[in-house]
């Protein structure tokens, strides 16, 4: 059952221009998904370093691996499409660098790891996208469904983050210190991970939606209290029409709604568990 290479050309070519015209830009990654080759479950476990490397579960041949990058690769510069490099990084506490091929050939790596982006962006979107692919992904913690025990020291607790080995309650990631801010009030939320040197995002398994969903954050208790005084500073300070808006409760509602709604720390439990919002 070889693939014809013209096949495999116009299978890639597909590929490539729907994460294009989705996303604007286009890695090797996404080609490989829209291929069917991956599925986008292991693209997430090898991004929370749970694989070691993505072509470790892939059941194509190299020969093929090769031939899909460099037709990819062809067509982007017969598109005009520009080379940026994007971070790869793996959502664990060492933020280690994700490994795409089996040989770790520097080459491959590059190849894997090039985006293509539109040449009909506007250049300030241009350097918007090319900014956010060099950022690393955050750091992803789980409150998990099920009994769990840390494979660094046997303990358990309401939170978890997955390392390679398995997961790791947040005392051994080096986490513990971190308080948690349940989602729904925007602007607060917002205010605090810039203001925190380490976050994470807080996520709980829906069975009902069958995904992960964001419960909140998870900041340096510092950058909080900072970003709620300075919520409460601007609710003081709200004059009537802020934003262009007219009416009282449109000016003062959006403004940190939940100051007032003490978080709940460490304490998890104390979250219901669907809540996504206030
Ligand atoms: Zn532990």
């Amino acid at each position: 059952m070889a693939t014809r290479p013209e096949n495999l050309e116009q299978r890639v070519v597909d590929a490539a221009e729907a994460a294009l015209v989705e996303r604007q830009v286009v890695g090797a990654v996404d080609v490989l998904v829209g291929l069917g080759w991956l599925a986008p479950s292991q693209v997430a476990a090898w991004r929370q370093g749970r694989i070691e490397t993505l072509e470790g579960v892939l059941t194509v041949s190299p020969a093929k691996l090769s031939a899909a990058r460099r037709l990819l690769e062809q067509w982007a510069h017969a598109r005009g499409l520009s080379a940026s490099d994007a971070a790869y990084v793996a959502r664990t506490p060492d933020r280690r660098a994700l490994r795409f091929s089996e040989s770790g050939d520097p080459g491959i790596e590059r190849a894997y790891r090039t985006h293509w982006l539109s040449p009909e962006l506007p250049a300030g979107a241009r350097e918007r996208l090319t900014e956010r692919q060099r950022r690393p992904p955050e750091l992803v913690v789980i409150a998990p469904l099920n009994d769990w025990a840390c494979t660094a020291c046997g303990g358990t607790g309401d939170l978890l983050i997955m390392d390679t080995p398995g997961p790791l309650c947040l005392d051994c990631a080096d986490l513990d210190h971190l308080v948690f801010l349940s989602a729904g009030d925007t602007a607060l939320t917002r205010r605090a991970k810039r203001a925190s040197r380490l976050s994470a995002v807080v996520v709980r398994f829906s069975r009902t939606r069958r995904r992960y969903e964001r419960q909140g954050i998870l900041v340096e208790e510092e950058a909080l209290e900072r970003a709620e005084q300075e919520c409460l500073e601007d609710e003081e300070r709200a004059p009537v029409g802020v934003n262009g808006k007219s009416s009282v409760a449109d000016a003062r509602t959006p403004i940190c709604a939940s100051v007032s709604r003490r978080r709940s720390s460490a304490c998890f439990r104390a979250v219901p568990p669907t809540t996504t919002s206030c």
